[in-house]
């Protein structure tokens, strides 16, 4: 049966690249019917903060996703954390080393060290040089026995197999193959402090939680080589493997790193701005995989229907800036009213651009502003800068607004138009159109000339949302201040 996993280690928040990797595990599992596991690789403790798994999870949730089995919802092979394991690697660790697959190695870091350096003096990869060479078992025993004596630590090591080939078919990239003499030799498996590493209890989980497929990054490629000799030895099938592509930046055209910051990476940081989840999901889906035909926005729904595994690619895929804030800006024309007023309520809020409790008169208000606003939004906190003219006073025009408004017939405008706002029963958009339209009737001034005025007196811009709406959201009284500083 079908069963994939999404391991992330709680080092810090969900990043881009990670989440692609839990996606296309789960779109695997949920289009074939399978099941969809979640463990957490805790084992690096160095590298563990406060917080990173639930972080991990509630991001892995906002976009949408859901599990079968994880930390928080335990299946038949659990623990769901590999620090709650250890007991459970024993035994093999113990077999490895009662059928010599494996063994105690003492070398300091201090001779590791040495080793590499007389390496590179020899134009030689580095690579860990077998501390046992040429010894009897009583030799070996002997040297062990010494070192314990001097209260060294052994880690234990795998014995790689020399000259052979490991091969696999990736998923995505095809046929891949490394020579055992190529991979730094004997690698550790156990730490000194009796914690497995990565390679090593990845092995164990996959196969004892009956992984049947493996999705995960690129720079995982050289590991799988590492894990096949652990399964081997152990006499054990592998899960088919497949590694998803980099991820490059179109700013930069380098591979996106954490360090990069021409980019937002954590998932995290989307969401604190605003964005729509089912958005960002559509965005990360592409980085990676293409559907058939011109379409780009599907949900996540459509994308489990659709997936095929051939249409994974093989090349690298473009971190577009704009392409995510399009997508976005889709979703967001599209979307349910109420997430949209919701969320950049929100944001308005949290911008200090409305009061924590706003009332209900301030609520409206913001909801026209909103609207207003909506069809050029990518993401909510968009709002704050897009209608910054609502909240706070504009700098002076100049420049091409300047001269714009330095015709003659500018001041007629502006005079006509504040007379006649001055004395409107009611200041809504229908009356504020209908005033412009009736001064074009008068004076005969029309078009640029006769809106560009109006537009740049009241906000400073020569760009914005339609007029009428963005007269009456700036409210009569703000209006004819500005236009008088205008004509001034
Ligand atoms: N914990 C590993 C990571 O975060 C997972 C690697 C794997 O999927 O095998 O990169």
């Amino acid at each position: 049966s079908i069963r994939v996993r999404y391991a992330p280690s709680p080092t810090g928040h969900l990043h881009i690249g990670n989440a692609r990797t839990a996606l296309f595990n789960y779109l695997f599992a949920r289009h074939y019917k399978g099941k969809f596991i979640i463990r957490i690789e805790d084992t690096d403790t160095k590298r563990n903060v406060a917080d990173g798994e639930k972080s991990q999870l509630d991001n892995l949730r906002w976009l949408g996703l859901d599990w079968d089995e994880g930390p928080d919802k335990p299946g038949d092979v659990g623990p769901y954390r590999q620090s709650e394991r250890s007991e459970l690697y024993k035994p093999y660790i113990q077999q490895l080393l009662d059928e010599g697959k494996a063994y105690k190695s003492y070398k300091t870091e201090d001779e590791l060290e040495a080793d590499r350096e007389a390496q590179r003096a020899r134009h030689e990869m580095p690579h860990y040089e077998y501390e046992y060479a040429g010894m009897t078992a009583e030799q070996r025993e002997a040297k062990m026995a010494e070192a314990e004596a001097n209260g060294l630590k052994p880690v234990i090591r795998f014995h790689v197999p020399e000259h052979t080939t490991y091969a696999w078919d990736d998923m995505v990239k095809g046929k891949v193959s490394f020579d055992s003499d190529t991979i730094g030799g004997d690698f550790v498996i156990v730490k000194a402090d009796g914690i497995p590493t990565y390679n090593f209890a990845v092995v164990l989980d996959d196969h004892l939680m009956k992984i049947s497929h493996v999705f995960r990054g690129d720079d995982h490629v050289a590991n799988t080589p590492k894990q096949l000799m652990i399964y081997e030895a152990f006499g054990w099938d592998a899960p088919k493997f497949g590694h998803m592509s980099l991820i490059i930046s179109k700013d930069t055209g380098k591979k996106l790193s954490k360090r990069d910051e021409t980019v937002l990476q954590f998932i995290e940081q989307y969401r604190k701005l605003g964005y729509l989840p089912d958005a960002l999901l559509n965005f990360i889906i592409l980085l990676g995989w293409s559907p058939v035909g011109e379409d780009e926005i599907f949900s996540l729904k459509e994308f489990v229907k659709m997936y095929d595994e051939k249409r994974l690619s093989k090349s690298p895929a473009t971190f577009d800036k704009k392409k995510l804030e399009w997508i976005n800006n889709q979703y967001v024309k599209s979307s349910d009213e109420d997430v949209v007023m919701d969320l950049a309520l929100q944001q308005l809020v949290e911008a200090g651009n409305l009061p924590a409790n706003p009332d209900a008169k301030t609520v409206e208000w913001a909801r026209k502003l909103i609207n207003v606003y909506k069809q050029q939004m990518s993401y909510m906190a968009q709002i704050n800068d897009m209608a910054d003219v609502f909240f706070h006073e504009p700098a002076e025009i100049s420049g091409e607004a300047l001269e714009e408004i330095s015709n003659e017939t500018a001041p007629v405008v502006l005079k006509e138009f504040a007379d006649r706002i001055e004395k409107l029963q009611i200041f809504d958009t229908v009356k504020i159109l209908a005033t412009i339209k009736a001064i074009q009737k008068d004076t005969g001034i029309k078009g640029r000339k006769l809106w560009m005025p109006i537009r740049i007196a009241v906000t400073h811009e020569m760009h914005g949302p339609e007029l009428p709406e963005s007269i009456e959201l700036i409210g009569r009284e703000k209006a004819l201040e500005h236009i008088s500083q205008t004509l001034a």
